[in-house]
């Protein structure tokens, strides 16, 4: 199948040429068709399966026809990057169509979005704070919108947009197109569709499992050891460009502080940063000034950067789904990728889940000098040296292996030797 079947006008079919697409991926073969027809549609893909061109091309198709300078298609995305990523990739399918596309977000001056507002634009790319502020500024009205499509339903969720995202749908004219994508089906966002949609065609690829073209390879070691162990797979793998994704803002920061001075090219962004600052390190990791950008989970969703050759978990996600968001970020529409993940023992349980998800096991493997023992079985060869070292009535060794590596376990297990052999 190609994009000749969709039968496109010849103004988005060059958009389609000018982004390098030349046959659709499996969302966009089951989405386009009813998107095409007017149906309303309930999409379960995640990010990296080219669902932003999914929605995009047939909205393109719908808008070319009637009048301009009113805002007649509203995305609703749930973070700055997204939006932006999305109003981006709108920018470059719509160039020769003359539609107009407009971010709006907070963390920004409202002004110049105000301005370009009133200059006339046909699709708005907004994130659900910002978009409510400047319709009860009484800005702009939602009242010619014909489709609408919220993307990332299930993020918007999880950070507590749906009362917002409620009050938007209220604006809207009735008669209207509605979408909604989501990665994952929360009761709550189930709720959201069946009230929103009106007979939806339902597309899924592949929703709950993580992009084919990944592999997975799990790096056992203690958390003392990460940065180590990430500035030595750094330098050991061809890594062209690296995100790292860190639990906290704080370690976000310290850790692309320290590849920085440990001579890496990297940057951090996470939520304490201004929105110029988020974008500059974006921008800079696109362009490839920064080969390494450690992100917290904010960067996990949406956000597309071609040629992401390495994803590493430098902590573990909370959930099997961030995970997968994760590692999306790499392997994008079919390109290969590699995922790393840094892992304990106390990381055990989220690992089996992840796995469960993956539906096989990752590959375990250890930096040379990075070599990982279970805890139970470092226990017992220390109980079992112990042992030899008595019968032997010789010194004990202080060259034991891993000493620094494992410090925190040798002496608990030495702890619980001295009580067991006084
Ligand atoms: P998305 O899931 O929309 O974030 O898209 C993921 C990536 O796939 C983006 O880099 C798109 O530019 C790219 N993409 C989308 N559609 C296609 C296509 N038909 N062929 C190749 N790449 C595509």
């Amino acid at each position: 199948m190609s994009f000749k079947n969709f039968k496109f006008d010849p103004k988005i079919t060059a958009g389609i040429t000018a982004c390098g697409y030349t046959i659709p991926t499996p969302i966009q073969k089951q989405a386009i068709p009813p998107i095409l027809e007017g149906r309303d549609i309930l999409g379960l893909a995640q990010t990296g399966t080219g669902k932003t061109a999914a929605f995009v091309l047939p909205l393109l198709q719908r808008l070319l026809n009637g009048p301009r300078k009113k805002v007649r298609a509203l995305i609703v995305a749930p973070t700055r990057e997204l939006a932006e990523q999305i109003h981006a990739d709108i920018s470059k399918m719509a160039k020769e169509t003359g539609l107009r596309s407009l971010s709006i977000y907070g963390g920004v001056g409202k002004h110049p979005q105000v301005r370009a507002i009133r200059n006339g634009v046909e699709i708005i790319v907004a994130c659900p704070g910002r978009l409510l502020d400047l319709l009860n500024d009484k800005t702009f009205t939602l009242s010619a919108v014909e489709a609408l499509v919220l993307d990332e339903a299930d993020h918007m969720f999880d950070k507590g947009f749906l009362p917002d995202i409620r009050r938007i749908i209220k604006q809207l004219p009735l008669k209207r197109q509605s979408m909604v994508f989501s990665a994952t089906m929360p009761k709550e966002i189930r709720h959201l569709a069946e009230n929103l949609l009106k007979n939806p065609v339902a597309v899924q690829i592949n929703h709950t499992q993580p992009i084919l073209a990944i592999s997975h390879v799990l790096f056992q070691v203690a958390k003392e050891q990460k940065t180590s162990l990430l500035k030595s797979i750094i330098k050991e793998e061809e890594m062209k460009s690296t995100l790292v994704f860190t639990r906290t803002k704080h370690k976000a920061k310290s850790l692309a502080l320290h590849l920085q001075k440990a001579g890496f090219s990297a940057a951090s962004i996470q939520g304490n940063l201004s929105q110029p600052k988020r974008q500059q390190a974006l921008n800079g990791f696109k362009d490839g000034t920064f080969k390494i950008l450690v992100a917290t989970d904010i960067a996990a969703r949406g956000i597309d950067v071609k040629g992401i050759s390495h994803v590493i978990n430098y902590d573990v996600p909370d959930t099997a789904e961030t995970y997968t968001h994760r590692t999306g970020r790499t392997g994008r529409a079919e390109r290969t990728g590699q995922a790393f993940i840094f892992a304990g023992q106390e990381d055990s349980k989220i690992i089996s889940l992840i796995e469960r998800n993956l539906g096989k096991k990752m590959q375990r493997k250890t930096a040379p000098g990075f070599a990982f023992e279970p805890k139970e079985i470092v226990v017992e060869e220390k109980r079992k040296r112990f042992q030899r070292q008595i019968v032997r009535k010789k010194k004990p060794s202080t060259t034991g292996r891993g000493r620094n590596q494992y410090s925190g376990v040798f002496s608990l297990a030495a702890g619980r030797n001295r009580t067991a052999h006084p």
